[in-house]
Protein backbone atom coordinates (compact mmCIF):
# COMPACT_ATOMS: atom_id res chain seq x y z
CA UNK A 1 0.00 0.00 0.00
CA UNK A 2 1.05 3.84 -0.34
CA UNK A 3 0.50 5.80 2.51
CA UNK A 4 0.93 9.80 3.23
CA UNK A 5 2.49 9.76 6.35
CA UNK A 6 3.27 11.99 9.06
CA UNK A 7 6.55 11.80 10.82
CA UNK A 8 6.68 14.55 13.45
CA UNK A 9 5.04 17.58 14.67
CA UNK A 10 5.01 20.04 11.68
CA UNK A 11 6.17 18.64 9.16
CA UNK A 12 4.81 17.55 6.01
CA UNK A 13 3.57 14.38 5.07
CA UNK A 14 5.48 11.87 3.41
CA UNK A 15 4.53 9.46 0.61
CA UNK A 16 5.30 6.26 1.30
CA UNK A 17 4.90 2.67 -0.03
CA UNK A 18 4.88 0.14 3.20
CA UNK A 19 3.54 -3.92 3.65
CA UNK A 20 -0.41 -3.94 3.40
CA UNK A 21 -1.29 -4.08 6.72
CA UNK A 22 -2.74 -7.42 8.28
CA UNK A 23 -6.26 -7.25 9.78
CA UNK A 24 -6.22 -8.69 13.18
CA UNK A 25 -8.95 -10.49 15.28
CA UNK A 26 -12.40 -8.30 14.97
CA UNK A 27 -10.43 -6.12 12.48
CA UNK A 28 -11.11 -5.77 8.36
CA UNK A 29 -8.61 -4.16 5.67
CA UNK A 30 -10.08 -1.39 3.75
CA UNK A 31 -9.24 -0.44 0.31
CA UNK A 32 -9.97 3.26 0.17
CA UNK A 33 -11.34 4.95 -2.45
CA UNK A 34 -11.89 8.36 -0.71
CA UNK A 35 -10.91 10.25 2.31
CA UNK A 36 -11.65 13.22 3.46
CA UNK A 37 -9.66 16.13 4.79
CA UNK A 38 -10.85 17.61 8.31
CA UNK A 39 -9.60 20.71 9.93
CA UNK A 40 -8.58 18.18 12.67
CA UNK A 41 -6.26 16.91 10.28
CA UNK A 42 -4.07 19.94 10.27
CA UNK A 43 -4.37 20.48 14.14
CA UNK A 44 -2.49 16.66 13.81
CA UNK A 45 -0.19 17.95 11.52
CA UNK A 46 0.76 20.66 13.07
CA UNK A 47 1.20 19.10 16.40
CA UNK A 48 -1.66 20.58 18.18
CA UNK A 49 -3.45 18.25 19.74
CA UNK A 50 -1.57 15.93 22.63
CA UNK A 51 -0.68 12.65 22.58
CA UNK A 52 0.64 11.72 19.09
CA UNK A 53 2.74 8.39 18.23
CA UNK A 54 4.88 9.18 15.47
CA UNK A 55 4.77 7.73 12.36
CA UNK A 56 1.16 8.42 12.04
CA UNK A 57 -1.45 8.29 8.86
CA UNK A 58 -3.91 10.87 9.20
CA UNK A 59 -7.58 11.06 7.94
CA UNK A 60 -10.67 10.37 9.23
CA UNK A 61 -13.40 10.28 6.75
CA UNK A 62 -12.70 6.85 4.94
CA UNK A 63 -15.02 5.29 2.11
CA UNK A 64 -14.22 2.14 0.71
CA UNK A 65 -14.64 -1.33 0.06
CA UNK A 66 -13.71 -4.36 2.77
CA UNK A 67 -10.82 -6.49 1.00
CA UNK A 68 -9.92 -8.93 4.21
CA UNK A 69 -11.34 -9.99 7.20
CA UNK A 70 -9.82 -10.84 10.35
CA UNK A 71 -11.31 -13.52 12.83
CA UNK A 72 -13.73 -13.75 14.37
CA UNK A 73 -15.88 -10.67 11.60
CA UNK A 74 -18.92 -11.75 10.60
CA UNK A 75 -21.39 -8.60 10.18
CA UNK A 76 -19.24 -7.50 7.11
CA UNK A 77 -17.89 -9.04 3.91
CA UNK A 78 -15.69 -8.71 1.67
CA UNK A 79 -16.32 -6.13 -1.28
CA UNK A 80 -19.03 -4.27 1.11
CA UNK A 81 -18.95 -0.52 0.84
CA UNK A 82 -18.42 0.68 3.99
CA UNK A 83 -17.04 4.24 6.01
CA UNK A 84 -14.56 4.53 9.05
CA UNK A 85 -15.20 7.75 10.99
CA UNK A 86 -13.02 9.05 13.60
CA UNK A 87 -13.98 7.42 16.45
CA UNK A 88 -11.68 3.78 16.04
CA UNK A 89 -11.80 2.02 18.94
CA UNK A 90 -13.40 2.26 22.71
CA UNK A 91 -12.73 0.22 25.74
CA UNK A 92 -16.49 -1.14 26.15
CA UNK A 93 -16.62 -1.24 30.07
CA UNK A 94 -15.19 2.24 31.50
CA UNK A 95 -18.22 4.45 32.89
CA UNK A 96 -18.80 6.37 30.01
CA UNK A 97 -18.94 3.28 27.88
CA UNK A 98 -21.17 2.04 29.96
CA UNK A 99 -23.77 5.23 30.77
CA UNK A 100 -24.03 5.23 26.57
CA UNK A 101 -21.99 7.98 26.00
CA UNK A 102 -18.56 6.07 24.63
CA UNK A 103 -17.50 9.18 22.56
CA UNK A 104 -15.75 10.34 26.23
CA UNK A 105 -14.81 6.41 26.77
CA UNK A 106 -11.21 6.99 29.00
CA UNK A 107 -9.58 4.39 26.52
CA UNK A 108 -10.27 5.69 23.05
CA UNK A 109 -8.66 4.87 19.74
CA UNK A 110 -9.36 7.60 17.11
CA UNK A 111 -8.75 7.24 13.38
CA UNK A 112 -5.81 9.38 12.30
CA UNK A 113 -4.74 9.98 15.30
CA UNK A 114 -4.38 6.93 17.64
CA UNK A 115 -4.18 4.84 15.29
CA UNK A 116 -3.53 4.71 11.39
CA UNK A 117 -5.97 6.27 8.97
CA UNK A 118 -6.73 7.15 5.59
CA UNK A 119 -4.22 9.36 4.03
CA UNK A 120 -3.25 6.05 2.36
CA UNK A 121 -4.70 3.63 -0.25
CA UNK A 122 -5.55 0.64 2.69
CA UNK A 123 -6.12 0.81 6.58
CA UNK A 124 -7.10 -1.67 8.94
CA UNK A 125 -10.16 -0.67 11.37
CA UNK A 126 -11.94 -2.26 14.04
CA UNK A 127 -15.01 -3.73 12.39
CA UNK A 128 -17.22 -2.61 15.31
CA UNK A 129 -16.89 0.93 14.26
CA UNK A 130 -17.08 0.53 10.97
CA UNK A 131 -20.54 1.74 8.93
CA UNK A 132 -21.84 -0.05 6.26
CA UNK A 133 -22.80 2.55 3.24
CA UNK A 134 -24.32 0.98 0.78
CA UNK A 135 -24.47 1.40 -2.94
CA UNK A 136 -26.11 5.04 -3.75
CA UNK A 137 -23.93 8.07 -3.55
CA UNK A 138 -20.27 7.92 -4.89
CA UNK A 139 -17.61 7.68 -2.55
CA UNK A 140 -15.77 11.11 -2.46
CA UNK A 141 -19.06 12.52 -2.37
CA UNK A 142 -20.18 10.68 0.85
CA UNK A 143 -16.63 10.92 2.62
CA UNK A 144 -17.23 14.49 4.33
CA UNK A 145 -20.31 13.02 6.12
CA UNK A 146 -18.25 10.94 8.04
CA UNK A 147 -17.08 13.59 10.33
CA UNK A 148 -18.05 17.35 9.14
CA UNK A 149 -21.42 15.35 8.62
CA UNK A 150 -21.38 13.25 11.82
CA UNK A 151 -19.42 15.82 14.06
CA UNK A 152 -21.71 18.30 12.26
CA UNK A 153 -24.70 16.08 13.28
CA UNK A 154 -24.21 15.83 16.76
CA UNK A 155 -23.32 19.54 17.51
CA UNK A 156 -27.13 20.19 15.70
CA UNK A 157 -28.84 17.64 18.02
CA UNK A 158 -26.67 19.55 20.78
CA UNK A 159 -28.32 22.81 19.92
CA UNK A 160 -31.75 22.02 20.58
CA UNK A 161 -34.56 22.45 18.69
CA UNK A 162 -33.04 26.18 18.14
CA UNK A 163 -35.46 28.06 14.99
CA UNK A 164 -32.62 30.86 14.44
CA UNK A 165 -29.48 28.81 14.18
CA UNK A 166 -26.11 30.69 14.03
CA UNK A 167 -22.78 28.62 12.49
CA UNK A 168 -19.53 30.39 12.89
CA UNK A 169 -16.75 29.18 10.05
CA UNK A 170 -18.31 28.21 7.33
CA UNK A 171 -16.33 25.09 5.95
CA UNK A 172 -17.12 21.63 5.34
CA UNK A 173 -19.14 20.88 8.50
CA UNK A 174 -21.42 23.79 8.46
CA UNK A 175 -22.01 23.09 4.61
CA UNK A 176 -23.27 20.10 5.45
CA UNK A 177 -25.08 21.15 8.45
CA UNK A 178 -27.22 24.31 6.73
CA UNK A 179 -28.52 21.98 4.48
CA UNK A 180 -29.80 19.64 7.15
CA UNK A 181 -31.46 22.83 9.38
CA UNK A 182 -32.96 23.98 6.47
CA UNK A 183 -34.38 21.03 5.58
CA UNK A 184 -35.50 20.89 9.20
CA UNK A 185 -37.64 24.51 8.73
CA UNK A 186 -34.35 26.18 10.76
CA UNK A 187 -33.30 29.72 9.77
CA UNK A 188 -29.06 29.27 9.32
CA UNK A 189 -27.43 32.62 10.19
CA UNK A 190 -23.55 32.18 8.61
CA UNK A 191 -21.00 33.75 10.30
CA UNK A 192 -17.38 33.76 8.05
CA UNK A 193 -13.87 36.14 8.45
CA UNK A 194 -15.07 39.36 8.39
CA UNK A 195 -14.95 40.36 4.40
CA UNK A 196 -14.99 36.43 3.05
CA UNK A 197 -17.48 37.87 0.79
CA UNK A 198 -16.91 34.18 -1.48
CA UNK A 199 -18.00 32.18 1.64
CA UNK A 200 -20.91 34.29 2.45
CA UNK A 201 -22.50 34.14 -1.07
CA UNK A 202 -22.05 29.75 -0.57
CA UNK A 203 -23.45 30.09 2.98
CA UNK A 204 -26.61 31.97 0.74
CA UNK A 205 -26.49 29.58 -1.81
CA UNK A 206 -26.88 26.71 0.44
CA UNK A 207 -30.59 28.59 2.16
CA UNK A 208 -28.76 30.59 4.81
CA UNK A 209 -31.09 33.26 5.32
CA UNK A 210 -28.22 35.99 6.36
CA UNK A 211 -24.35 35.41 6.26
CA UNK A 212 -22.04 38.55 7.25
CA UNK A 213 -18.79 38.61 9.24
CA UNK A 214 -18.32 36.89 12.89
CA UNK A 215 -16.83 40.22 14.19
CA UNK A 216 -20.94 41.68 13.36
CA UNK A 217 -24.29 40.89 15.23
CA UNK A 218 -27.00 39.01 13.31
CA UNK A 219 -30.21 40.87 12.74
CA UNK A 220 -32.26 38.99 15.00
CA UNK A 221 -31.28 37.46 18.36
CA UNK A 222 -30.18 33.88 17.45
CA UNK A 223 -31.72 30.57 19.98
CA UNK A 224 -28.07 28.77 19.05
CA UNK A 225 -25.13 29.16 17.81
CA UNK A 226 -22.75 26.53 17.09
CA UNK A 227 -18.47 27.48 16.38
CA UNK A 228 -16.73 25.24 13.99
CA UNK A 229 -13.94 27.79 13.70
CA UNK A 230 -11.04 27.11 16.00
CA UNK A 231 -11.21 30.65 17.37
CA UNK A 232 -11.96 31.15 20.53
CA UNK A 233 -13.04 34.48 20.93
CA UNK A 234 -15.88 34.00 18.81
CA UNK A 235 -17.46 32.41 21.98
CA UNK A 236 -18.00 35.78 23.80
CA UNK A 237 -18.96 36.78 20.01
CA UNK A 238 -21.92 33.78 19.94
CA UNK A 239 -22.80 34.70 23.77
CA UNK A 240 -23.69 37.97 22.34
CA UNK A 241 -25.26 36.53 19.47
CA UNK A 242 -28.11 34.45 21.24
CA UNK A 243 -31.05 35.26 23.13
CA UNK A 244 -32.09 34.74 27.38
CA UNK A 245 -32.15 30.99 27.72
CA UNK A 246 -30.12 30.30 24.24
CA UNK A 247 -26.92 28.05 23.74
CA UNK A 248 -23.56 27.71 22.49
CA UNK A 249 -22.54 25.17 21.16
CA UNK A 250 -18.41 24.57 20.74
CA UNK A 251 -17.94 21.92 18.35
CA UNK A 252 -14.10 21.78 17.07
CA UNK A 253 -11.28 19.24 19.06
CA UNK A 254 -8.95 22.30 19.36
CA UNK A 255 -9.81 26.23 19.74
CA UNK A 256 -7.25 29.38 20.56
CA UNK A 257 -7.99 30.45 23.61
CA UNK A 258 -10.95 32.08 24.53
CA UNK A 259 -10.79 35.65 26.32
CA UNK A 260 -12.39 36.93 29.22
CA UNK A 261 -15.90 38.21 29.41
CA UNK A 262 -18.02 40.43 31.45
CA UNK A 263 -20.66 37.55 32.72
CA UNK A 264 -23.13 39.49 31.14
CA UNK A 265 -22.94 37.62 28.33
CA UNK A 266 -23.50 34.21 30.46
CA UNK A 267 -26.18 35.76 32.76
CA UNK A 268 -29.92 34.78 31.77
CA UNK A 269 -29.28 31.24 31.27
CA UNK A 270 -27.36 31.17 28.99
CA UNK A 271 -25.37 27.90 28.40
CA UNK A 272 -21.77 27.17 26.65
CA UNK A 273 -21.05 23.67 25.82
CA UNK A 274 -19.02 21.67 24.03
CA UNK A 275 -18.86 18.49 21.83
CA UNK A 276 -16.51 15.99 21.62
CA UNK A 277 -16.08 12.59 19.38
CA UNK A 278 -19.24 11.30 18.20
CA UNK A 279 -20.91 7.41 19.25
CA UNK A 280 -21.98 4.92 16.89
CA UNK A 281 -25.53 5.53 17.47
CA UNK A 282 -24.66 9.31 16.27
CA UNK A 283 -23.15 7.74 12.78
CA UNK A 284 -26.11 5.28 12.63
CA UNK A 285 -28.93 7.77 13.08
CA UNK A 286 -26.75 10.10 10.74
CA UNK A 287 -26.24 7.81 7.80
CA UNK A 288 -29.64 6.73 8.17
CA UNK A 289 -31.39 9.81 7.42
CA UNK A 290 -28.78 11.61 4.97
CA UNK A 291 -30.40 10.61 1.96
CA UNK A 292 -33.95 12.30 3.11
CA UNK A 293 -32.02 15.09 4.33
CA UNK A 294 -31.00 16.12 0.24
CA UNK A 295 -27.57 16.54 1.23
CA UNK A 296 -25.27 17.85 -1.90
CA UNK A 297 -21.51 17.90 -0.14
CA UNK A 298 -19.39 20.65 -2.27
CA UNK A 299 -16.07 18.91 -2.59
CA UNK A 300 -13.01 19.89 -4.30
CA UNK A 301 -10.42 16.37 -5.03
CA UNK A 302 -7.23 15.74 -4.69
CA UNK A 303 -4.34 13.08 -5.65
CA UNK A 304 -3.03 11.38 -2.48
CA UNK A 305 0.04 12.51 -3.14
CA UNK A 306 -1.34 15.84 -3.22
CA UNK A 307 -2.78 15.58 0.87
CA UNK A 308 -0.01 18.07 1.92
CA UNK A 309 -1.35 20.86 -0.43
CA UNK A 310 -4.97 20.13 0.02
CA UNK A 311 -4.18 20.77 4.08
CA UNK A 312 -2.55 23.83 3.37
CA UNK A 313 -5.56 25.13 0.99
CA UNK A 314 -7.71 24.19 4.17
CA UNK A 315 -5.59 26.19 6.01
CA UNK A 316 -5.83 28.86 4.00
CA UNK A 317 -9.38 29.03 2.93
CA UNK A 318 -8.84 28.44 -0.39
CA UNK A 319 -11.81 26.16 -1.15
CA UNK A 320 -15.90 26.09 -0.43
CA UNK A 321 -17.08 22.50 0.92
CA UNK A 322 -14.72 19.80 1.61
CA UNK A 323 -11.58 18.78 0.38
CA UNK A 324 -11.27 14.63 -0.19
CA UNK A 325 -8.02 12.73 -1.17
CA UNK A 326 -8.71 10.50 -4.25
CA UNK A 327 -6.04 7.50 -4.17
ZN1 LIG B 1 -12.80 15.41 11.54
ZN1 LIG C 1 -14.59 3.26 27.53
Amino acid sequence: MHAMILKGPGERLAWQECPDPAPGAGEVRVRISACGVCRTDLHVRDGELPHIHYPIIPGHEIVGRVEALGEGVTALAPGQRVGIPWLGHTCGHCLYCRMGRENLCDAPLFTGYTRNGGFATSTVADARFVFPLGESGQDAALAPLLCAGLIGWRSLVMAGNAERLGLYGFGAAAHIVAQVARHQGRKVFAFTSPGDRRSQEFARGLGAVWAGGSDTLPPEKLDAAILYAPVGRLVPMALKAVRKGGRVVCAGIHMSDIPSFPYDLLWEERELVSVANLTRADGETFLALAPQFGIQTRITTYALKDANRALDDLKAGAFDGAAVLVP
